[in-house]
């Protein structure tokens, strides 16, 4: 019995003026439902992460993530989800609206543990603004007090939505709906205040948000009887590059154009050549600690220009390889690194093929 995150991507967005549905539009660096994938699958929680899309996805290599065709509503949509995982023995579902995009996977855990006792828990926030409300022409006051306004994800009991989704054909906004109508008990659990719906074109601009920009340069000398790293792959050649690492240039580059970006000093801090623990150190392990701190402190990477200076191997061969290497090691699409190759007239050490260098610039966002 395990646990299910079905993620509602199928909506028109009415109230959105734009050509694309907005769930497909960039928000921070990624496609807007993509924040919700991701956190589900970074949470561990779920065997099974549903994707309903009226829309191809493509690039899912996920063998957990299953994406599956919307109806034109809301609850056809939810049923059409339920009803394709029927029959593989979910205990828990979690219902989330793409356009959520800032819920924290803590609230994914306390939804969990309050759903132990329940077989419905749904997030709410408060309001701060006064509320009317219009009855036959007559406006009235409401306490805001008694007014809860529901986010999602929601979780259910699997066996208890999938019967109360049956027999509805009426149009609802959220799953909580369904257990309120039918007299069912709900859990209330506080929401997020983060976790707000973007509706309109104005919720994607980016809050407080400044680029900053960082500097790279490598340089290491060829020794016969190594392996060529470049870009944290193996690249066949009849030398390596000498260093107390792998002498990945590309990739020391990379690391000092990170650090440069984010004003924490050089990969020599981080990695002093005397230590022995970083002896024969691949360079990927170099950069994963830097990632962490990227992603720790708010930033995300617009892009990533590099010139890889030598008169072999060519660049051309291997760039789409390498390319291909840095967007899994940094978790960038394709069109955010640039490769260049560039020789030096047979000039000096690189020119007589007795070193390899790299320079890149990086610019990052940064989210307050
Ligand atoms: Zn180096």
């Amino acid at each position: 019995m395990s646990n299910c995150f079905i993620l509602l991507a199928a909506g028109k967005g009415k109230r959105f003026k734009s050509k694309n549905p907005k769930q497909f539009i960039n928000y921070i660096n990624k496609p807007l439902f993509m924040h919700s994938v991701d956190k589900a699958i970074k949470s561990k929680m779920f065997k099974t992460i549903i994707i309903v899309s009226n829309l191809p996805i493509k690039n899912i290599r996920t063998k957990s993530i299953k994406v599956i065709k919307g109806g034109k509503e809301r609850h056809e949509s939810t049923q059409n989800a339920l009803n394709f995982i029927k029959n593989k023995k979910i205990k828990n579902v979690f219902i989330h609206d793409a356009a959520r995009p800032n819920f924290t996977i803590r609230l994914l855990k306390r939804l969990k543990n309050n759903l132990k006792k329940n077989k419905a828990v749904v997030p709410y926030i408060k309001t701060y603004n006064s509320v009317k409300f219009v009855e036959k022409n007559k406006i009235q006051n409401l306490d805001r007090e008694k007014l809860l306004f529901t986010q999602t994800p929601q979780c259910f009991d699997f066996k208890s939505i999938y019967k109360l989704s049956k027999l509805n054909k009426k149009k609802i906004t959220d799953e909580a709906s369904l257990f309120l109508t039918n007299n069912r008990k709900v859990k209330f659990i506080k929401g997020e205040e983060n976790n707000f719906k973007i509706t309109t074109i104005k919720d994607f601009k980016k809050p407080n948000v400044k680029s900053f920009y960082g500097i790279g340069f490598d340089i290491h000398r060829l020794i016969k009887n190594k392996n060529l790293f470049l870009g944290g792959i193996k690249i066949p050649f009849h030398s390596g590059l000498q260093g107390h690492s792998d002498g990945d240039v590309i990739l020391h580059a990379v690391i000092d154009g990170l650090l440069g970006a984010m004003n924490k000093k050089d990969i020599g801090t981080f990695y002093p050549s005397n230590k022995r623990k970083f002896k024969n150190i691949r360079s990927p392990n170099m950069l994963s600690p830097i990632l962490k701190i990227l992603n720790k402190d708010g930033y995300s990477i617009n892009n990533v220009d590099i010139n890889l200076i030598c008169e072999k191997p060519k660049v051309s061969k291997y760039r789409d390889k390498i390319i291909k290497s840095l967007c899994n090691l940094l978790n960038i699409n394709k069109d955010q690194v640039n490769l260049k190759g560039k020789t030096v007239e047979k000039l000096g050490l690189i020119g007589k093929e007795e070193a390899i260098a790299c320079e890149v610039i990086i610019s990052l966002d940064h989210y307050a």
